[in-house]
């Protein structure tokens, strides 16, 4: 056999047909009028009609309709004389869809050289033209992107980049073809970070955050970037792409934010938002470290008369001096803060003495107390200045910053261009301060209510009447006793608010127990500053007719030292509720001075026995003496004792053995909320 493709002579013509037959393209031959004569096999793999069905038929009838016009064009040209014509059609296949059809045909002569139709391939393009438009689109996207691409081999060097890198990176694509990425690195990263990057591209094939980089003319640039490799089949990585948007303005804006919302406009110091944010970094770090800080709240003298004399512009001008030179004054660690107005706040990193502290703070008002140059002419102020210590004078950034305020109003106190450290009164006011603050919010919003804790006759042990004792029912601590909350509000007037808040619910109760038909009295607390009130008498003698109250009914239990503060003015508060027919106690009888003469002064109905006394008077002989001598004084001035805190049976009947008239504590019951008392009368003899 002869190796080469060229037909031996002794091939026949049935053995040339089934070459043409095995072809890959389909071979044609037409007639002069465009009627397929010939076709083989591969038609049928192109098209899906079957050859015989489709002998006979004119090519256009396979040709999609918008290209025959074009097809029939180049048929007639080919019957004129034309050599050759190559051209891609659509062909309708059988089963709808079109295939892409490159078109080769030549003209047939007879043996005269006549034309007599055409001879030609078909080939299917149609995978080559989809993965040429496949191409065309990525090229277009590359190039059309807003986004910044760049393609890197393996090795990191660039291999291509597009349009919007060129633009947003000011670097042409000659200048970093063959570089690596880093040279558009702006140094605001660390190694770890670059390390970081890379492992998750080897590890995970991707990689996408936010980057500073920077532009060929050396500006920062903010990227959101994202990089992906390109695998090959074998998973090799063969390429990677690194998209990415410039988000610098986005980045600026940020800032802004960031800045307004943590910094001063006027004086470009932190606000209070960032001290607090600050301070509070600090203290943690100080308390790893067993460090000190200090805490100073500096406001300036003087500040509100060159504001009122020469208008907020100087004013504002004087802020910012007076920051600078504080600024100026510190080291680079401290922090100089303005919370607001003409209040400064310099935070000292490690404050290792007072008197190291104390050194700054003189050099800062030295610093305030030169002359300023303003606008409108020379200005002078000075500073007041109060020093927290941490960890002495406050654990919490704001324990330190009110205590700081308290130390800095007494240097003012104490005639200003000064500073103070914190002593025990401004701690001690401040925590006062704070507790007011809730205790006050709790009164406004119910938090504190009445428990009653029932008095019985000593002999009969029959209920006689009930002590009103408050509770302060909080949030999250739960039940809290008086003891807790009283004693802090001592002398305010918020402790005034509370005793006439106590007196219109103790009334009200009352009122409604009087209707339910219990017959008792109620015990109602005062302290030493209500009773004190001008208007107490009036005042209990309105509640008594609003709810129904004979006056009588009520008993005020003051404490014997409250009593004694202020004698006369407490006589006359006494005896104008007397005259109205309500009724008092001396309380904790036996802790104050229990002088016979004030005994005689007061109209007190009744001592109540202190509680120290009654508990330990079985065990303790001393005690025993003053129990036997109050309920002795009491006899002798016409009084009725009331003896607290009865714990136990042998107490209640030490207690009425001595003659003692009535008892409370709780052998008998506890102090208990109105509900509970109502169902405990229910269950006592009457
Ligand atoms: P107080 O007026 O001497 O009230 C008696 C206190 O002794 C009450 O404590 C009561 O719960 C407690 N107690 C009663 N029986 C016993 C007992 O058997 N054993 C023991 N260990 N304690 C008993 P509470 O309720 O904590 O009140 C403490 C103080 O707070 C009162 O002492 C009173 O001075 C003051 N207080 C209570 N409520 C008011 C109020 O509404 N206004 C004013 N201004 N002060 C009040
Ligand atoms: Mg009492
Ligand atoms: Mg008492």
């Amino acid at each position: 056999m002869n190796p080469t493709a060229v037909p031996c002579p002794e091939t026949t013509a049935a053995e040339l047909r089934d070459v043409v037959h095995d072809l890959r393209e389909v071979v044609f031959r037409t007639d002069a009028q465009g009627r397929w004569v010939f076709l083989n096999r591969a038609w049928t793999e192109l098209t899906g009609h079957a050859v015989a069905d489709s002998l006979g038929e004119p090519f256009q009838a396979h040709v999609h309709p918008l290209d025959r016009d074009c097809a029939a064009q180049l048929f007639t040209e080919l019957l004129n004389g034309r050599e050759e014509v190559r051209h891609t059609v659509r062909l309708l296949a059988g089963d709808g869809r079109l295939r892409w059809v490159e078109v080769w045909a030549r003209p047939s002569r007879d043996a005269a050289q006549r034309v007599h139709g055409s001879t030609g391939t078909l080939t299917d393009v149609s995978e080559r033209l989809r993965t040429e438009e496949r191409l065309r689109l990525a090229a277009s996207v590359f190039d059309g992107a807003r986004e910044g691409i760049a393609i890197t081999d393996p090795q990191g060097r660039i291999i291509d980049v597009n349009a919007a890198f060129e633009e947003i990176t000011g670097y042409r694509r000659e200048q970093v073809l063959g570089r690596n990425p880093s040279v558009l690195s702006s140094g605001r990263h660390d190694r770890a970070f670059y390390q970081a990057m890379w492992k998750d591209l080897v590890e995970k094939g991707a990689w996408s955050g936010e980057i500073w980089n920077r532009r060929a003319d050396g500006a920062l640039l903010a990227e959101l970037l994202r990089i992906s490799a390109v695998r090959d089949a074998q998973g090799r990585h063969t390429h990677y792409v690194a998209i990415f948007s410039d988000i610098t303005g986005l980045k600026r804006q940020q800032e802004t934010l960031e800045r307004l919302a943590h910094y001063d406009a006027l004086t470009g110091l932190p606000n209070r938002v960032l001290l607090s944010d600050r301070l509070e970094t600090l203290i943690a770090q100080a308390a790893r470290r067993r460090e000190h800080i200090a805490v100073c709240s500096l406001d300036l003298d003087g500040f509100k008369e060159v504001n009122d004399a020469w208008g907020h512009a100087s004013g504002d001008e004087l802020l910012v001096q007076a920051a600078e030179r504080m600024r100026q004054t510190l080291r680079g660690a401290d922090t100089v803060a303005r919370p607001g107005g003409d209040e400064f706040v310099l935070l000292l990193d490690q404050a290792q003495s007072e008197a190291e502290v104390a050194v700054v703070a003189e050099r800062v008002l030295q610093a305030l107390a030169a002359p300023f140059a303003l606008n409108a002419g020379p200005a002078r102020v000075t500073g007041s200045l109060g020093i927290a210590l941490y960890p002495q004078h406050g654990r919490t950034p704001d324990q330190l910053l009110r205590n700081a305020d308290q130390a800095m109003l007494r240097a003012k106190r104490q005639g200003k261009n000064h500073a103070c450290f914190v002593a025990d009164d401004d701690v001690q006011v401040s925590e006062r301060e704070q507790h007011a603050q809730a205790l006050r919010r709790a009164l406004h919003q119910g938090e504190l209510s009445l428990h009653y804790q029932p008095k019985v006759d000593a002999r009969t042990l029959r209920p006689v009447g009930a002590e009103a004792l408050l509770r302060w029912v909080h949030p999250e601590r739960g039940l809290v006793l008086p003891g807790e909350f009283l004693p802090q509000i001592h002398g305010t007037e918020l402790e005034c608010e509370i005793d006439w808040r106590v007196l219109e619910h103790g009334m009200a109760q009352l009122g409604r127990w009087m209707r339910q038909g219990h017959d008792m009295t109620l015990s109602i607390n005062l302290s030493a500053a209500t009773l004190l009130h001008p208007q107490l008498a009036t005042r209990v003698a309105q509640l008594a007719r609003e709810h129904g109250v004979p006056p009588g009914r009520l008993e005020l239990e003051v404490l014997e030292t409250a009593a004694l503060a202020d004698l006369s003015a407490v006589v006359q508060t006494m005896e104008a509720c007397a005259r109205v027919g309500v009724c008092f106690a001396l309380d904790d009888f036996g802790t104050g001075y229990s002088s016979l003469h004030y005994l005689r002064q007061l109209p007190v109905k009744s001592l109540k026995i202190d509680q120290g006394f009654v508990r330990r008077m079985l065990t303790d002989e001393g005690d025993m003496h003053i129990v036997r001598a109050v309920v002795g004084l009491a006899g002798a001035f016409g009084v009725r004792t009331v003896a607290e805190g009865v714990e136990t049976q042998p107490h209640a009947q030490a207690l009425t053995a001595l003659g003692c008239d009535v008892l409370q504590g709780y052998w008998f019951a506890r102090p208990m909320a109105a509900p509970a008392l109502e169902q405990w009368l229910a269950t006592q003899p009457h």
